[in-house]
This record gives C-alpha cells, sequence and structure tokens, in this order.
C-alpha cells in the first residue's frame, strides 16, 4: 500500500531506498529528496514513523515489506514502480546484522548464516532482478539508471560484527562487480562500504567507538549524511560502475 503520492513530484526521477526509516537509509532518502527525486521510503516494520516522514519530506511515498520474503520484494518493487509511473535509483540499504566473537564459531550457526544471506545477498540481488525492467526503461530517457548497494568495510577487510556478516558483505560486494559488467551500460551497480556509522545498529558497539575515535585518521566515525553524500555522489556520477567505495575515515590505512 502506497502512503502519501504527491502529484507535483510527478517530473521528477524516482528512487526506492530499502530500509529508509531509520539509519543510513533515512539520511539517503532526505539526501536524493534535496538532489532532485521522488524518494520511496521502505521499511519493515516501522509504518507510522514511514508515513510521518512521506509527509514531511515534500516529495515521498512510504511502502512497507519484508525483504526477507520473496513475495514481498516484489510487490515492493511493483507498487514503487506504481506510484510515480518509473524508477530511476534503487539504493539497497536495508540490512541486518548479528555481533558474533569471530573466535566463537559454534555460535555462528546455519540459522544466522541463512537469516543474514537472506536479508544481505539474496534480497539486493531479487531487488535489482525485479526492477530490471523498469531501470532499464529509464535509461532510455538519456541517463543510465543507477543501483547503490550498502555494504560494510567488513566486506572488503577481514573485520566486522560477525563472520557471517562480512561474509554477506564481501558476497554483495562481488554481486556488485558481476551486477555491473551484466547489465551495462543501462544501469550502473556499485557499492559504498561505511566503516563504523552512527546509527541505532551500533548504538551500543562501543569498542568499535573507541577505535575510530582512537586510530582512524578522521577520528570519528561516520554520520548517516556522510554516508548519503557518497551515495549521492555515485548516483549522479554517470560513468562509474563496478566501484566498491569504502568510506571508513581511512581505518584500513591503520
Ligand atoms: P538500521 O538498523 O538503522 O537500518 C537497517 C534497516 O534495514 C532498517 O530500516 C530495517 O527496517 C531494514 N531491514 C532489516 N531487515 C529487513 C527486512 N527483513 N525487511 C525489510 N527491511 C529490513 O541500521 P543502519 O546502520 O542504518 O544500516 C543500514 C545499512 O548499512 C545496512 O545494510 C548495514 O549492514 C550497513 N552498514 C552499517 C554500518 C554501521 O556502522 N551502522 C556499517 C557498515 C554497513
Amino acid at each position: 500500500m502506497t502512503h502519501s503520492r504527491p502529484a507535483s513530484s510527478a517530473d521528477r526521477p524516482v528512487a526506492l531506498v530499502t530500509g529508509s526509516t531509520s539509519g543510513i537509509g533515512a539520511a539517503v532518502a532526505r539526501r536524493l529528496v534535496r538532489e532532485g527525486y521522488a524518494v520511496i521510503l521502505h521499511s519493515r516494520s516501522s509504518v507510522d514513523v514511514g508515513m510521518a516522514m512521506a509527509r514531511d519530506l515534500e516529495h515521498a511515498a512510504y511502502l512497507q515489506a519484508d525483504l526477507a520474503d520473496d513475495s514481498d520484494r516484489d510487490r515492493l518493487v511493483r507498487e514503487a514502480v506504481a506510484t510515480w509511473g518509473r524508477l530511476d535509483v534503487l539504493v539497497n540499504n536495508a540490512g541486518i546484522s548479528h555481533v558474533i566473537p569471530h573466535g566463537d564459531l559454534a555460535a555462528a550457526t546455519p540459522d544466522i548464516w541463512h537469516e543474514l544471506y537472506e536479508v544481505n545477498v539474496v534480497a539486493p540481488f531479487r531487488l535489482v532482478s525485479a526492477a530490471e525492467a523498469a531501470l532499464r526503461a529509464a535509461a532510455g530517457r538519456g541517463r543510465p539508471a543507477s543501483v547503490v548497494n550498502i555494504s560494510s568495510h567488513a566486506g572488503v577487510r577481514p573485520k566486522g560484527a560477525s563472520i557471517p556478516y562480512a561474509a554477506t558483505k564481501a558476497a554483495l560486494n562481488h554481486v556488485t562487480k558481476l551486477l555491473a559488467t551484466t547489465l551495462a551500460p543501462d544501469i550502473r551497480v556499485n557499492a559504498v562500504a561505511p566503516g563504523l556509522v552512527d546509527t541505532p545498529l551500533t548504538a551500543a558497539w562501543t569498542d568499535a567507538q573507541r577505535l575510530w575515535k582512537e586510530r582512524s585518521p578522521m577520528r570519528r566515525a561516520a554520520s548517516p549524511d556522510d554516508i548519503a553524500h557518497v551515495v549521492a555522489m555515485l548516483v549522479a556520477a554517470d560513468y562509474l560502475t563496478g566501484e566498491v567505495v569504502v568510506s571508513d575515515g581511512g581505518l584500513n590505512l591503520c
């Protein structure tokens, strides 16, 4: 069900941002509205927040969907395309994490592996698949369409909240490159690989917060707006595809 759909947004390019009622996704949605997009907000459960955001942001609509469910993924893309009749940008931001010490192999159960893989890898791939026709149609208007996947520095270096989480983000980075070669030139596919970002997901990660403050060259974690800025750069850069932009304040250099 679509909530709030201002007719004044009809001539804007359209971006779907998954997981956009909090954290990085909310910052990306706000940023893309400022860049001239009409934005489809999405979340799994926080419908009231999504509807309120859609009312506040002038050019936004909200859709609910559980991305662990394949039929919900299809419905989300169908309803997103139907909202303003086009889809130019897909930001695969929704993701889940489990914090498990890497040495505790027994705690990384098959259920956790499957749950993380379904939401962090299968869902972004299936959303691109469902959106391919609409994105190719958008490219027919003169600019390549754009997919941006939010992965993690943990998918680039052997770090992160848990081995299963890091492995899903490494897989997403590889899927990014495979899709970039497969879907060019109509659809560009890039990824942002953030380090620590101050969001609800990481509010209790005190060790990581200390690490970024004391060791990273930029001496702080990222804000959601820092990551939204990189997403907006990738969306704007018509010649970039297959890039995984590590955005960790330089920690990977240390
Ligand atoms: P967040 O918890 O604020 O956002 C995650 C979003 O994903 C939420 O909106 C949630 O509703 C959505 N989501 C989770 N499971 C879903 C499902 N089954 N169906 C639909 N939506 C679902 O956290 P965040 O930190 O903003 O994370 C956003 C992305 O950034 C994630 O992919 C995360 O892995 C990645 N990331 C975050 C950090 C960080 O430090 N915060 C670092 C690197 C990467």
